[in-house]
């Protein structure tokens, strides 16, 4: 097959399979309100939880940045790249979570990827959840460790892949908050099996940082545990984009001279280190935005109750609803549009096949008569 006919043939079975995905440019897309084609919508797709995106002290900062420090980095972190702006937001964050190092990626796909691969050796094991988001995943089916997957939030069967013969160390895998189910992870039990068999355990937090806990520290403090690895990002509560890694002194030396997205990539500008110090600073001071969150969140749940939606069972702000076939979701969610709610269709291979549903994401940005409408929409378009 050619390569021609190979693309053209991947695509037709994408669009069969209504699995076809497009983007939609928009000329505002991240806040409250979705502004596309003219026309302006709710937004309950974003994952600005705490609706920082725009907030006015964090803006001026970065435009600070911009101009103190310019638009770039200039290169990578080991060449010209790694700024003062870098140096003291890495300080800053080690302090907030009670790590001994912090260490800035452009992303938090980068920074999945740049961790298991260059810890991860031949005779190791990975253990992930299945649940675990494509970046862990896929770096985790790259290495050449092997990989071992259990089932979503099961204890014992992680105990048991735990208990079996192996050579090299292991590494177990989970998030705080699932991205697709918005369930969080039995941290504290899973700590305890991990370090009873001596692994060493990595999450990735990117949807409890900022969002839960004191100070918004998020999943593992909420659930009183140190593990080995936190990866955080930015691109979610903290309103902007880019992540860390939260480790031991060593640990974070040893990525210094082995994670390749470190060494061949270009740092992030300065100027957004200097916007994400200040996010920080308005997530540790807050607790109005995690409360207005938790109220929409409350009244969410409430209000579908009443109403008979089948929720998925999440506390958090990602509240899914499952549909199942591709086809329903689709127009499921186009329909909303027609009614001015912004909801987007997450399909396989996302998540599991014939579980397609529309991920709903409540943020602090949201009024309640937001919520009401999303309710009111929901219930109509599911066809009670
Ligand atoms: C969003 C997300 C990532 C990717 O982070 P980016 O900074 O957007 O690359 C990684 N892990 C999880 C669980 C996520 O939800």
């Amino acid at each position: 097959m050619s390569w021609q006919q190979r693309i053209s043939e991947a695509l037709s079975e994408r669009r069969a399979s209504a699995s076809f995905r497009t983007r939609q440019a928009n000329t505002l897309g991240n806040g409250r309100i979705f502004s596309a084609n003219g026309r302006e919508y709710l937004n309950f797709s974003s994952n600005d939880y705490l609706g920082l995106s725009h907030h006015p002290q964090i803006v001026d900062a970065w435009q600070k940045g911009a101009a103190q420090f310019g638009v770039g980095s200039g290169g990578s972190g080991h060449v010209t790249g790694y700024s003062r702006a870098h140096q003291a937001f890495e300080e800053q964050l080690a302090e907030w979570l009670g790590f001994e190092r912090a260490l800035l990626f452009i992303s938090g796909y980068s920074a999945n990827q740049a961790v298991i691969s260059a810890l991860a050796q031949k005779t190791d094991t990975l253990i992930a959840d299945k649940l675990c988001h494509a970046s862990m995943m896929e770096a985790a089916m790259q290495s050449s460790a092997q990989l071992r997957r259990f089932h979503h939030n099961d204890i014992p069967a992680l105990a048991a892949l735990l208990s079996q013969a192996h050579d090299g160390e292991r590494l177990i895998l989970t998030e705080g908050i699932f991205s697709m189910d918005g369930d969080s992870a039995p941290l504290a039990e899973i700590a305890r099996v991990a370090h009873q068999a001596g692994g060493w355990l990595m999450v990735d937090d990117a949807h409890g940082i900022g969002v839960l806990g004191d100070e918004g520290r998020g999943s593992c403090h909420q659930q009183n545990i140190s593990p080995e690895i936190l990866v955080i990002t930015f691109g979610k509560a903290f309103g902007g984009s880019g992540a860390a890694v939260l480790c031991s002194q060593e640990t974070a030396d040893y990525l210094l001279q082995f994670a390749r997205h470190l060494i061949y990539s270009t740092a992030m500008p300065p100027a957004q280190a200097v916007a994400l110090q200040a996010a920080l600073t308005v997530i540790r001071q807050g607790d109005a935005y995690r409360a207005r969150l938790s109220a929409n969140i409350q009244r969410f749940r409430q209000g579908a109750a009443q109403l008979s939606l089948r929720l998925a069972d999440s506390g958090s702000a990602i509240q899914p609803l499952i549909v199942g076939e591709n086809q329903r979701t689709l127009d499921l969610a186009s329909r909303l549009r027609e009614r001015g709610l912004w909801l987007t269709a997450i399909r396989p291979p996302t998540v599991p096949p014939g579980s397609a549903r529309l991920r709903i994401t409540l943020t602090a940005a949201h009024t309640s008569h937001d919520i009401d409408a999303l309710l009111e929409a929901l219930y109509d378009e599911t066809g009670r």
